[in-house]
């Protein structure tokens, strides 16, 4: 694959994911079923439910870690074929190598993308300065805070230039204020840099604050209840109250759970 090597700046070219009636899980069991989903280029879709209604199965096989019972997952059209650095997965625990610094692992996947070594440097302090790290560039994931190292991970993400981000709540573990100026850097560096996202989260402001369009999952084995478009300029509460309705009716038609639900209509 061709990849222009010149400024970090410079887009990446966002896919198009095409994901068509998803069975997955373990061991021969379902943990989703029938899931269709859509990500436009440069589009950042949400998937939302319950927790351990199989938002992190769907990201799994999206990413290429688990291959699907049933159904079809393409990148522009292309059957996905195992892991690739143009999907890059991001978790709530960073992924950073303790031993070297933030500078050093931004520069790994400066290195792993093929970046001449005489670049990566100028590179990868764009990308920390970017992230609002400058400053710490040289300081080990161990002497930074939560946030900081998250900050980190995004960079290194970022120095990779996938072409989908995956997100799997990766702000779950950090406190309110924190988690609040990571999703405005994220808003910011994914209209800079342009990739597709599918994210995960059971924030249901989280989902209306970074989402395009919002995807309601049931509980498991989860199925797609609703599809929710955010218009960016329209009220959030009206989106929410669309999610809250979507989880209802959601949780009305489940045999197993009939109680009435916390919503009002
Ligand atoms: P979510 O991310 O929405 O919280 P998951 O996708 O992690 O949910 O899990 C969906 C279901 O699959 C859960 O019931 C969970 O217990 C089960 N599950 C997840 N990972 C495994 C695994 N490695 N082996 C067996 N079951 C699993
Ligand atoms: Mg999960």
């Amino acid at each position: 694959m061709s990849t222009p090597l010149v400024d970090s700046a410079l887009d990446s070219d966002p896919a198009a994911v095409r994901i068509r009636g998803l069975t997955a899980g373990y061991q021969g069991c379902p943990a989703v079923t029938g899931i269709d989903v859509d990500v436009e280029p440069g589009e950042v879709v949400i998937l939302f439910g319950p927790s351990g209604c199989g938002k992190s199965t769907i990201l799994r096989a999206v990413a290429g870690l688990l291959a699907p019972i049933a159904g079809t997952i393409e990148i522009d059209g292309i059957p996905i074929e195992g892991t690739s650095a143009e999907r890059a997965l991001v978790f709530q625990e960073d992924a950073l190598l303790p031993w070297r610094s933030a500078q050093a692992n931004v520069e790994l996947a400066l290195a792993l993308r093929g970046v001449p070594r005489a670049r990566r440097r100028t590179e990868a302090s764009v990308l920390i300065e970017r992230v609002g790290l400058a400053g710490f560039a040289r300081h080990l994931p161990r002497q930074l805070s939560g946030g900081m190292r998250q900050r980190v991970q995004l960079a290194r993400t970022l120095a990779s230039r996938p072409r989908v981000m995956l997100m799997d709540e990766p702000f779950g573990a950090l406190d309110a204020q924190t988690r609040a100026s990571m999703q405005a850097l994220v808003l910011e560096v994914w209209s800079q840099y342009r990739t597709s996202v599918l994210f995960v989260t059971h924030d249901v402001n989280e989902a209306v604050l970074l989402g395009d369009r919002i995807c309601v999952l049931t509980s498991r084995p989860a199925r797609l209840s609703a599809v929710v478009d955010v218009a960016k300029d329209a009220d959030a509460s009206a989106a929410v109250e669309q999610i809250e309705l979507a989880l209802a009716a959601a949780r009305a038609i489940e045999p197993s759970q009939s109680t009435s639900s916390s919503v009002g209509s």
